[in-house]
């Protein structure tokens, strides 16, 4: 390959592009089919079968394995059988819920994949970054990840981190001449490398490489693709289901014991303590998270909220502040200039009158210091910019032809911590600097003042005059910009010094209404017990007024200034925060200040940000939240969830499902635990009394690997609840097992297991009874009850009379498909043999479906009794 940076712009797009225009959209096809897509080829992935095979590796399932050969050359062919049957079967489902879980996170991660803006057919538009390709010229904005190598062809101030190719983390100066000889790549100044990202300025640049021929493409083998690490919770279950198996193992050696003891046959008091093993050992926990977990991010994905980290769905059930931004997030980010304010007078937008000398200069001024285009109605770049050029439309100016007669000759390009932009154009022969930016900022810097034709020496009169009037349009809730200028050098490019001794022309002021849904969304916030904060660059008095329209703010009190926040030590600030609902005027170091003392009071805090300086707070905040619309690339990249439509509501929607997954998962273990417990509880029982064993393998592989998979999922995916923002948010410490829990599993797994053990005992000592057809009852029911149980599962009230009680389809599915199984079981005579059962006489039938269904009632009423117990707490 070429070295590109020894060429001039112009070489490099007539080496690749044969011509200086951007390439046509049949030449973009061409190059896209004869280079391929703009990606890193990662690892290679599973094939599903090699997902199925690994099914295989589950130590219970080696376990059962062997058991299946045992039985084998014990002579029970049909035991063997039916085990390796089980277990294929439930290989496939355990297959086919992989493949789902990972389909869905590649959705999601597709969802949230980079963007780059590239020039297309005359026109700017942003494509997914895959599609970039040889060729292709590229535009740059603070905050954007560089997708391709390529050759830089403009360069306003800008700068580009390159420290994933280079470890250095200061930001590179960026230029466009050519340069001489061969030099490393940290000092090719003229290129930018895919991986690396803009931090400051503006430019735009060819592609001259992509996907595996980027030179990150060529280090990629030795990058370690990330694979996804588990959730806390799944860390948790790991644990718990750990030390759960080794007392289990250890039960059933000890029951294996005593059978043999007993003089019962080796093989089947082995396949015997096998069996219940499998029964009791609660495998599927860490599997039921993943598809819970990610069915769940596919429904928020469709509610706004993309998750770019499974961890955070957990976290949003824990989060107990959010900090948002005010612009876009709770207010629409639809500005109109309402009025601007020249010469001591403030005119309404509809009174401009842009024959007049001053109103037209702001006017002008206001259409150069933009970055922003507005093409056949199609807004690009910043609201509070696309809000100035459109009144310039609307008064019948023709942008495009004021910005070619005065075109920009140099830049500071806007920056949130500076919060001022300025551009260099020669007007009247003159070379002039044009700056717009905050009031205060743009006050500091000002030395004259523009009255009428003349200019003078700014008085403290007229600076008094001039903030209370900031003051004024703030307290109306509108967002102010003040507009100032100077003569510069005609050669010299701008710098940050320049904007210095600045002469004062004029105040606009826009309005950006609320969001409607905000206010519902805040009040829904506080009744879910989660404090909203509004964090902004934007002026104290603006904040506070658009804070208490929305809920947020009460007093004026509630709102200080970053900068107050910048002599208090962490230790004050711990103290200070509490008091405090808006911070206006804060630069990015303050929000991770914010953040780190909630934080270190005990909270969970979502955080939202769009800017490349916001990385660092989203990264800081336990969900990151960034703005799909209007954040940068990088902010995304640093986030843990992605907002498609940059509102607070979603913020607050996406903490509703996460508590509703999180209870959903909850339930689902409840189920199996409670479950499994009751069988352990029957054979316990059993082997005390010296009671034949309640059990053949068969039937506790049956109810664990067929019957019990489906409802446990099932309640995973049950409809979400409104009911769970009444509550305070979980803390996040707290272990899913809490006492509470483990209680509730107890006295429902003693349900079932006495309601199985008194189908078993009808079975035994009742007309005609005998050990088969005690086992066949004790199965029947605990099969039964468990399907039953299901409905008890879903939820911490009692859902019996309630429509709640029929509304999830799939556990309504998974209990009649149950229902059918194990009545086929028991009641056709031809699998009596394979089932180690006895056909159920009619009557039986109803005292095994009586039995099953008691738990239902009882259990019901138990949750009745408690709640009315915590109500009167
Ligand atoms: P939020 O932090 O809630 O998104 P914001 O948009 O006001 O609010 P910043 O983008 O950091 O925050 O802007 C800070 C301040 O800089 C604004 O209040 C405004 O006074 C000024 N400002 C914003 N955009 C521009 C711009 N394009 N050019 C010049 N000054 C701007």
């Amino acid at each position: 390959m070429k070295n590109y940076y020894q060429f001039s712009a112009e070489e490099v797009k007539q080496d690749i592009n044969g011509k200086q225009e951007p390439l046509t959209a049949a030449e973009v096809k061409a190059h896209q089919e004869k280079f391929g897509p703009n990606e890193l080829v990662e690892g290679k992935k599973k094939t599903t079968l090699q997902i199925f095979l690994e099914q295989y590796k589950d130590f219970l399932v080696i376990i059962l394995i062997a058991a299946a050969i045992v039985s084998g050359f014990l002579g029970d062919a049909e035991s063997a059988i039916v085990i390796l049957i089980v277990i294929t079967i439930n290989a496939i489902l355990g297959t086919v819920q992989t493949v789902k879980a990972e389909q869905s996170l590649a959705s999601l991660k597709k969802l949230s994949g980079p963007e780059a803006k590239v020039l297309r057919d005359g026109s700017v538009v942003p494509i997914p970054s895959a599609e970039v390709t040889v060729g292709d010229i590229v535009m740059l904005d603070a905050g954007d990840y560089i997708p391709a190598d390529g050759r830089l062809l403009e360069s306003a101030s800008l700068k580009v981190d390159e420290s994933a190719l280079t470890g250095e983390s200061l930001g590179v100066e960026k230029m466009t001449d050519a340069i001489e000889g061969e030099v490393p790549l940290g000092d090719r100044t003229n290129m930018v490398y895919s991986g690396s990202f803009v931090t400051y300025g503006r430019g735009s640049f060819v592609v001259t490489g992509i996907g595996m021929e980027t030179e990150v493409g060529k280090i990629a083998s030795l990058l370690k693709t990330t694979s996804e690490k588990k959730t806390p919770l799944q860390v948790n279950l790991d644990q718990f289901g750990q030390k759960l198996s080794i007392i289990i193992l250890v039960f059933c050696g000890i029951l294996f014991g005593i059978n043999v003891f007993r003089g019962g046959n080796i093989g089947d008091a082995f396949l015997f303590a096998v069996a219940l093993a499998v029964a009791a050992i609660p495998e599927a926990l860490s599997s039921i998270v993943t598809i819970v977990l990610s069915f769940g991010t596919q429904k928020m994905a469709k509610e706004h909220a993309i998750i770019r980290k499974l961890q955070a769905v957990e976290g949003l059930g824990s989060v107990s502040i959010i900090c948002s931004d005010k612009t876009g997030t709770l207010t629409q980010n639809k500005m109109t200039v309402e009025q601007y304010y020249v010469n001591e007078t403030v005119i309404p937008a509809d009174k401009i009158d842009v024959k007049d000398s001053e109103q037209e200069k702001l006017m002008y001024f206001s259409i150069l210091c933009n970055d922003s285009t507005n093409v056949d109605g199609v807004e690009i770049g910043d609201p509070t910019e696309t809000a100035l050029i459109n009144l310039g439309s609307k008064l019948g100016l023709d942008i495009q032809k004021i910005r070619g007669e005065y075109p920009r000759e140099s830049e500071n390009p806007f920056d949130s911590d500076r919060k001022l932009m300025s551009t260099k154009h020669t007007i009247d022969e003159t070379p002039i600097m044009v700056v717009k930016g905050a009031v205060d900022v743009i006050m500091g810097r000002t030395a004259s003042i523009q009255c009428g034709d003349e200019v003078r020496a700014i008085t403290p009169e007229d600076i008094e005059k001039i903030e209370a009037q900031n003051q004024s349009f703030s307290r109306e809730g509108l967002r102010v910009l003040g507009f100032a200028y100077k003569a510069v050098s005609a050669e010299e490019e701008l710098s940050l010094e320049d904007e210095n001794n600045l002469t004062f022309l004029g105040l606009i002021a826009m309005m950006d209404p609320p969001r409607e849904e905000s206010m519902a969304a805040v009040a829904e916030c506080k009744r879910a017990g989660i404090r909203p904060i509004m964090i902004t660059g934007d002026h104290k008095v603006t904040a506070a007024a658009i804070a208490k329209r929305i809920g947020i703010l009460e007093d004026e009190s509630e709102a200080c200034e970053g900068a107050v926040i910048d002599s208090m030590s962490d230790e004050e600030l711990k103290n200070f925060v509490e008091g405090i609902s808006v911070y206006a005027r804060v630069s990015p170091e303050h929000k991770i200040r914010i953040v780190r003392a909630w934080q270190e009071k005990g909270n969970i805090v979502a955080m939202t940000g769009d800017g490349v300086n916001d990385a660092p707070a989203l990264k800081q905040a336990d969900i990151g939240v960034a703005m799909g619309i209007t954040g940068s690339e990088v902010s995304k990249d640093a986030a843990s969830m992605v907002l498609t439509d940059d509102n607070f509501a979603t913020i607050v929607k996406a903490v509703e499902n996460g508590r509703n997954v999180y209870q959903n998962i909850k339930n689902s273990i409840q189920f199996l635990l409670s479950g499994n417990f009751g069988a352990i509880l029957a054979v316990l029982y059993a082997s005390i009394a010296g009671l034949p064993v309640p059990f053949a393998p068969v039937h506790l592989l049956f109810i664990n690997l067929l019957t019990d998979s489906l409802p446990a999922i099932a309640l995973g995916l049950e409809p979400h609840s409104k009911k769970v923002m009444d509550e305070k948010p979980r803390p996040m410490n707290e272990s899913i097992l809490t006492k509470d829990f483990l209680t509730k599993i107890g006295t429902e797994g003693l349900c079932i297991g006495i309601t199985t053990m008194i189908g078993f005992m009808i079975g035994l000592t009742g007309e005609g009874g005998n050990a088969v057809l005690a086992s066949t009852m004790a199965f029947g029911t605990l099969c039964t009850a468990r399907l039953v149980h299901g409905f008890n599962c879903k939820s911490d009230y009692p859902v019996i009379f309630s429509k709640r009680f029929w509304n999830n389809i799939y556990l309504i599915g998974a209990f009649l498909l149950g229902l059918v199984l194990i009545t086929c079981v028991m009641t056709i005579p031809a699998l009596d043999e394979v089932f180690k059962v006895q056909t159920l006489t009619f009557t039986q039938l109803l005292i095994v479906y009586g039995l099953a269904l008691v738990n239902l009632p009882i259990i019901q009423l138990m949750k009745k009794i408690k709640l009315m117990f915590r109500k009167n707490k």
